[in-house]
Formats: structure tokens, C-alpha cells, sequence
């Protein structure tokens, strides 16, 4: 699994990189920046990237298998 996260549809809210902080961090307009796009999402990590999926409200966060 992978995580990204589509610029065009972020706003800001915050809610991913508080709910995944090892995925996930924020840059100085609040958006989610994943710390590291290339590597794959460690498995001890999964969830967290799950959960910032679902608890984004403009589905800016994707998981590719
Ligand atoms: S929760 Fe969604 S809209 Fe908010 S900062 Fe994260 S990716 Fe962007």
C-alpha cells in the first residue's frame, strides 16, 4: 500500500496528519504532506493510513494497493 495525497482536492483541515503523524505531516498552509511518497506504507502503519483516508472530508487521501 501507498499513500498520496491529490493536491487539488486538499483544504487544509489538518485531520490527516493528526490522525496518521507517521505517514503523514503538514506544511506551513496546514495541508498533508505524506513524509514519504515513494516508500510504502509499513504494515505497522496501515491503519493510521486507513483512518486518514476516511477522515478526510474532501478525499484528498488515496491508498493504492
Ligand atoms: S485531511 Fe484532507 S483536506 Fe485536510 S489536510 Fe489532510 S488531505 Fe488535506
Amino acid at each position: 500500500m501507498r499513500i498520496r495525497i491529490d493536491e487539488e482536492r486538499c483544504e487544509g483541515h489538518g485531520r490527516c496528519w493528526e490522525t496518521a503523524p507517521d505517514l503523514v505531516e503538514d506544511d506551513d498552509r496546514g495541508r498533508g504532506v505524506v513524509r514519504d511518497p515513494d516508500a510504502p506504507v509499513a504494515p505497522e502503519h496501515e491503519a493510521q493510513a486507513r483512518q486518514a483516508a476516511n477522515v478526510c472530508p474532501e478525499r484528498a487521501v488515496i491508498l493504492d494497493p
